[in-house]
């Protein structure tokens, strides 16, 4: 059966990468309508899917044409690693709040909210019947039919604070909001001009990212995790698959240095050879 949630919850902050003040409502969905952003400005609500995609420049874009809402990922991750199905999120402004820089706050909102399964309604999935591959870039993915819903994630990256971090995980509601949901976004000291110069991370400071300098890591209150680098890596790509519209259902995903462009394809491919 499909689930939504209980009451409204809202969340309010500026965007990560726009910098300017934003507000999130979750309303409960009634039909099987799944994860879409709804405003007073659009004529017509945005289903957050794989079509809408926009842009993937260090966060997923969703557009209609008209209406743009930037770094959708965190957001859809607490929706998806929650097992909401169906969620309705009223937004002002063009960007989810950043919050923290992890989808925690997104999550404890909507488990504030209170989860409603809707026994009336069937849920459908995203299963495979064999093994398959994609390369794009640096990015690799496997995925293959095993019980639940598993990930194995590689994050490396040539830097003597960074190195190699390795994540596995069993995806389950209770084990998301532990394990994945607090891992923080983060970025590299020597990336923030050249970003703020191309019109990103404009809302970005230490109260919502992880800064990575030469010599030292900057992150409020010191890290959440050793491998935060990598479970948010994880945060992403759960989020990123969610734009499938599908959850998924006997899987284990392995994905090696993934980024939102290349997730956005892979989720193409898992939709596209699913059973
Ligand atoms: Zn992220």
């Amino acid at each position: 059966m499909r689930t939504t949630i209980k009451s409204p919850a809202t969340i309010e902050g500026i965007g990560l990468h726009k910098g300017k003040p934003s507000r999130v409502t979750f309303l409960p969905a009634e039909g099987a309508t799944g994860l879409r952003f709804i405003s007073p400005a659009f004529a017509q609500s945005l289903p957050a899917r794989l079509d809408k995609v926009a842009g993937t420049a260090r966060g997923t874009n969703i557009s209609d044409g008209k209406n743009t809402i930037y770094t959708v990922e965190h957001l859809l991750s607490a929706a998806a690693g929650l097992g909401i199905d169906d969620l309705d999120i009223e937004i002002t402004g063009e960007e989810p709040p950043a919050a923290d820089g992890s989808a925690l706050p997104f999550a404890t909102a909507l488990l504030k909210a209170g989860l409603l399964e809707k026994p009336a309604q069937e849920r459908r999935s995203l299963s495979l019947s064999g093994r398959l591959e994609m390369a794009k870039g640096d990015s690799r993915y496997t995925a293959a039919p095993a019980p639940g819903v598993s990930f194995k994630l590689t994050y490396d990256y040539p830097h003597p604070l960074v190195g190699k971090q390795v994540i596995e995980f069993l995806l389950t509601p209770e084990e998301y909001l532990v394990r994945v949901a607090p891992a923080r976004t983060f970025g590299f000291s020597h990336e923030i001009e050249a970003l703020k110069a191309a019109g990103l991370a404009l809302g970005g400071s230490l109260e919502n990212a992880i800064v990575i300098g030469e010599k030292e890591i900057m992150a409020k209150g010191g890290l959440r995790f050793a491998d935060e680098f990598a479970r948010h890596k994880l945060l992403d790509l759960i989020g990123d698959l969610a734009l499938a519209g599908l959850p998924l259902k006997d899987i284990h995903i392995e994905a090696e240095r993934p980024g939102h462009a290349a997730n956005v394809n892979f989720a193409k491919l898992l939709l596209e050879k699913a059973i």
